[in-house]
């Protein structure tokens, strides 16, 4: 099963994501993990991403699209995945397109986690990180058992550069201009399933599990 996950900054695809990678027994694929990895290994991909992560803007496609089709066409994505983050442009979805198509395969489900920018903001401050192995929590929605450290690897958290509210308001702006379009885009594929993202995370799992089967 092929998956992407849509939606704005911080509406939860990558909470959804996690789960559903666990429950199919697929890889859960974020381009801003594997960017957020580069960073913290000092890599050139790294230092060119950030001067685009950090001030709300996207990668450019040249860098990312690459990357993803690597990662895709390694031997654990054979059964599926669910992408996280990517495709956020149409010609990331034309170029994902092209490349499914020339294997004879296709994106099953594209499920958009539908939040409304109110509640963007509080959502990304309140975000905490675990930059070693990727888990996220909300300091008053999901917080980790221990203040500050990671649940599953014991890691302190931080609060992400990219997560500060004047960065979020420009990754908004940026959302809507580029990535919103995708719904169009995947609703004419005929594979778009639209999930209300404002429910507590154990009743927009269901609600997207009830989709998917
Ligand atoms: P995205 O991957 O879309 O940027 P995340 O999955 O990282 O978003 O979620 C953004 C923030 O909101 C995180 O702090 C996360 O713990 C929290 N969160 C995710 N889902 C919910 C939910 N259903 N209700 C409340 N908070 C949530
Ligand atoms: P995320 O972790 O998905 O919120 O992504 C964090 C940041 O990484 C984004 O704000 C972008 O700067 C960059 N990024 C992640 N995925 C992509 C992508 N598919 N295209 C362009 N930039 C991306």
């Amino acid at each position: 099963m092929k998956i992407i996950m849509l939606g704005a900054p911080g509406a939860g695809k990558g909470t959804q994501a996690k789960m559903i990678a666990e429950k199919y027994g697929i890889p859960h694929i974020s381009t801003g993990d594997i960017f957020r990895a580069n960073i913290k290994n000092g890599t050139e991909l790294g230092k060119e991403a950030k001067t685009y992560m950090d001030k709300g803007l996207l990668v450019p496609d040249e860098l990312t699209v690459k990357l993803l089709l690597d990662r895709v066409a390694q031997e654990d994505c054979k059964n599926g995945y669910v992408l996280d983050g990517f495709p956020r442009t149409i010609p990331q979805a034309e170029v994902l397109d092209k490349a499914l198509n020339e294997l004879g395969d296709k994106i099953d489900y594209a499920v958009n986690v539908d939040v409304p920018d109110e509640n963007i903001v509080n959502r990304m401050s309140g975000r905490r990180a675990c930059l070693a192995c990727g888990a996220t929590y909300h300091l008053v929605h999901i917080p980790p058992k221990k203040e500050g450290i990671c649940d599953n690897c014991g890691q302190p958290l931080v609060l992400r550069d990219d997560d500060k509210p004047e960065t979020v308001k420009n990754r908004l702006k940026v959302y809507h201009e580029q990535t919103q379009p995708l719904i169009d885009f995947y609703t004419q594929k005929g594979v778009l399933k639209t999930v209300d993202g404002t429910q507590d995370m154990q009743d927009v799992f269901a609600a997207i599990v009830a989709l998917l089967s």
